[in-house]
């Protein structure tokens, strides 16, 4: 049986949301450093990709493409994805980009496919335009809301598509995030180790599966504070000593962060101490390494991510 290394990854931690931590007393090292690379803006893609140990190069432009390949949508070599939102517009303006609207209803033209992921997030799938995809200009829309949608229509070198897409803003639907097809060096290849991803969130789990590490399916997990965090320490006992490298994403003190709460923030970061720390330093087999860090920072006053240093703990 191989000894493994596990790495919990706490999204959105900082400092400050470790410090109540008993089991800090029983660690061997406790370092800081920060994950986001120089240059660019700290969010959950570049870091965790950045703690799995992929270089700045690797790092996708956008989102959709992983999130396809996490939810088995299929994606060709000369395929476009995007993240396409249910949205509501009002007089001209963004209302609302979380509205659960059935992607079955929409008319899409020929080359046009669009997936329902979970509520009102879905996905386009646009053929032949891979290579335009980083091209191709559009907006988040939770990070617009309120503003004319004159300021933000779609732009894209191909005039055809680019007036395909802005229609897809009169049937309350909101392309975005879009990205290519895209070469992930496997895991094995760069490490020359094994790994194994435990997460609920999808992105996460597009990596692990674009990267061809394992990453089970898990019951009873949301990605946010609601989440069964002993299915998540199960699911790591389950394949310690399976794999060389196993990594556990934990979501919900980023979603707490966002939604501008300390004291959620606080009870879950508590949780996690007691529903996953504590069990792994207790069962995971001897000689097994334990470290936890974040990603990056997430800050409940300004309800955005920072790319502060955070603490790396290291149990054993
Ligand atoms: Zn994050």
């Amino acid at each position: 049986m191989n000894t493994s290394r596990v790495m919990v990854i706490v999204d959105g931690a900082g400092k400050g949301d470790y410090s109540a931590w008993q089991t800090l007393k029983d660690a061997h090292a406790v370092y800081y450093e920060t994950h986001t690379p120089s240059g660019m803006a700290a969010d959950s893609l570049c870091c965790i990709m950045t703690l799995l140990g992929y270089s700045r190069e690797s790092i996708p432009f956008g989102r959709a493409y992983l999130e396809a390949v996490s939810a088995g949508i299929p994606v060709g070599k000369t395929d476009a994805a995007f993240r396409l939102n249910g949205v509501d517009i009002r007089d001209g303006r963004l209302v609302s980009s979380g509205i659960c609207r059935d992607v079955s209803s929409l008319r899409l033209p020929e080359g046009m496919e669009a997936f329902s992921l979970s509520a009102y997030r879905g996905l386009l799938v646009v053929s032949n335009a891979s290579e335009l995809a980083d091209k191709i200009v559009t907006y988040p829309p939770h990070e617009n809301i309120g503003r004319a949608v004159s300021e933000m229509k779609v732009r894209c070198p191909d005039n055809k598509l680019e007036n395909e897409l802005n229609s897809l803003y009169d049937e309350g639907f909101w392309p975005w995030g879009q990205s290519g097809y895209m070469y992930l060096p496997p895991y094995s290849s760069i490490h020359g180790r094994s790994g194994c991803v435990v997460t609920a969130t999808e992105i996460v789990r597009g990596i692990a599966v674009s990267g061809g590490m394992a990453c089970p399916r898990l019951g009873d997990v949301t990605a946010d504070i609601d989440t069964s965090l002993s299915a998540k320490t199960s699911a790591v006992l389950e394949v310690a000593g399976r794999y060389d490298d196993i990594y556990v994403h934990i979501n919900g003190a980023d979603e707490a962060s966002h939604r501008g709460d300390p004291d959620e923030k606080a009870a879950f970061m508590h949780r996690i101490e007691d529903e996953v720390i504590k069990p792994l330093l207790s069962e995971l087999p001897d000689g097994t390494g334990l470290t936890v860090t974040s990603d990056h920072y997430t800050d409940p006053k300004t309800k955005g991510h920072d790319s502060v240093e955070v603490p790396v703990i290291k149990y054993y």
